[in-house]
């Protein structure tokens, strides 16, 4: 297990936290050769923003790796408002707001402010339907709820927790093939 939290990693942590280790074994691995349709566009989607076919303004930073040392987090910023003060991330579509995509914009947040931008809005955007979710800046308590959920993810262990794998998951996991604990 790496060190740090990827940040793009945290959905699957919520979908099974088993298939973190499968994520960074396909880090190595020639992105076509395994992602399926929905991961292929997602991927397109940010190509664009990072060879900043999205905006060329100074004042945007996009596709930034960011990093939290109070965290132990690194990854990438979608889209950051500099003046704004207001940080996004696009989708594909957004159906409704899951936990992890409110985590996602919550780690990315904190990365920023640890690197001293001033941020004052969190927003996601999907982008099929052209529609803008505005999720608020963390409270107290949605603070220490996700750092128990950063720990709960620093100190995953499969073989020394309780973990149960869930059926119908594995079913639609891409890594079922891959993994000793698949029920499918
Ligand atoms: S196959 Fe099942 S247990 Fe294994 S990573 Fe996927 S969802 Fe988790």
């Amino acid at each position: 297990m790496d060190p740090y939290i990827r940040i793009s990693t945290l959905n699957d942590f919520t979908f099974c936290p088993k298939s973190i280790y499968f994520h960074q074994l396909y880090d190595n691995v020639e992105k076509g050769l395994y992602q399926d349709t929905p991961q292929v566009r997602w991927t397109l989607n940010h190509i664009r923003i990072d060879h900043g076919t999205y905006s060329t303004s100074k004042d945007i930073l996009q596709w930034t790796s960011v990093y939290s040392e109070k965290y132990n987090l690194v990854g990438k910023i979608d889209v950051f408002h500099i003046s704004k003060k207001s940080l996004m991330e696009r989708k594909t579509h957004i159906s409704q707001v899951y936990q992890w995509q409110i985590y996602q914009l919550y780690a990315q947040y904190f990365c920023l402010t640890e690197m001293g931008y001033q941020v004052e809005k969190l927003k996601l955007y999907s982008m099929d339907d052209n529609k803008v979710y505005e999720i608020p800046i963390p409270d107290d308590e949605e603070i220490r709820e996700f750092e128990a959920f950063l720990d709960k993810y620093q100190h995953f262990n499969p073989a020394l927790s309780d973990f149960v794998p869930n059926v119908e998951k594995c079913r639609n996991c891409i890594y079922h093939e891959l993994c000793d604990s698949s029920l499918a």
